[in-house]
């Protein structure tokens, strides 16, 4: 298996956690801290991505703003995304399904 996954989490430990994992089944890794800086780093990559992993609460650009952003891109409005985060009220699955 080969391609490339945005791991997006403003923890070390879990973009660490999810790099080990993902890049131990052979896929290429991109991190960052938070959705700005995810933004930065796809637009600096060519190639496509297979998948983002986000977290939601980050500083600079939360995973809500970050998903937003990716489908108003045409090359990202199609792009799978999980969120993995530990909200868990209603309302944020909902704003989660929504973006
Ligand atoms: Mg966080």
């Amino acid at each position: 298996m080969g391609g490339k996954v945005l791991i997006v989490d403003d923890s070390e430990m879990i973009r660490n956690f999810h790099s080990y994992i993902l890049k131990s089944i052979g896929l290429e890794i991109i991190t960052a801290l938070d959705g700005a800086d995810a933004l930065e780093k796809i637009y600096g990559t060519d190639g496509e991505l297979l998948i983002c992993l986000t977290d939601i609460n980050m500083p600079n650009m939360d995973g809500y703003t970050l998903i937003e952003r990716l489908r108003e891109d045409s090359n990202y409005e199609d792009l799978p995304i999980i969120i993995i985060s530990t909200e868990e009220e209603l309302q944020d699955k909902q704003r989660g399904f929504e973006c």
